[in-house]
């Protein structure tokens, strides 16, 4: 199975991070390697002195499908989770300053938090979930799905242009503002909703 994971859908997010508001999606692909293991702490890479969290809404993938037209992009999965994109910030500034891939900063063992799924028929409507994450029991990331550039049918039609989704893959949507690092000791939690899908360690 493969991650895969879009940049920029939230406009602040893309002001914080001084980034150009893309024309299309920025979509870029982790390894099933990158999935931090359950009840795993996340260990900070010797890599980066910058790692940074990024809570994103997940779509889980529950039928094969290529070209796959918005209209019908809602038969495409039933499961929607919460997750973490972490981010050696560093060592991705000095990619993007090279114009070099950024998979060393992002796809490296544990990069990937995917938290447990809630039933799609939880939510009268996917364009509007409210999320969070806490970072030492304070609220450092909120979010909408309403805020998101590119909405999670669009987000299936464009990626499905390029990738054949295949069953179990995972979406990555996209952070909204208020990424930052992690330190080791660092507790974080993920809720969509009132709902608590995941609790981190960072170590
Ligand atoms: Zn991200």
């Amino acid at each position: 199975m493969k991650l895969i994971c879009i940049g920029r859908n939230y406009t602040k997010h893309i002001e914080e991070l001084k980034n150009e508001k893309p024309t299309d999606p920025v979509v870029f692909l982790k390894p099933d390697t990158a999935i931090l293991l359950k009840k795993q702490p996340f260990f900070i890479p010797d890599f980066s002195d910058d790692v940074h969290h990024e809570v994103e809404i997940l779509v889980k993938i529950n039928k094969v499908g290529k070209h796959i037209d918005r209209k019908f992009a809602h038969k495409y999965y039933d499961e929607i989770g919460l997750g973490i994109d972490f981010t050696a910030r560093d060592l991705q500034s000095q990619l993007k300053e090279k114009g070099l891939p950024w998979e060393k900063a992002k796809a490296f063992d544990g990069a990937a938090v995917v938290g447990k799924w809630l039933p799609k028929t939880n939510f009268k409507n996917v364009d509007n979930i409210q999320f969070k994450l806490l970072k030492n029991n304070v609220v450092v990331q909120d979010g909408n799905t309403n805020l998101m550039l590119w909405k999670i049918d669009e987000l299936i039609e464009y990626v499905s242009k390029y990738f054949t989704l295949k069953i179990g893959d995972i979406i990555f949507t996209g952070t909204p503002a208020g990424v930052g690092k992690v330190v080791a000791n660092d507790k974080l939690n993920g809720y969509i909703e009132n709902i608590e899908l995941f609790s981190i360690t960072v170590k």
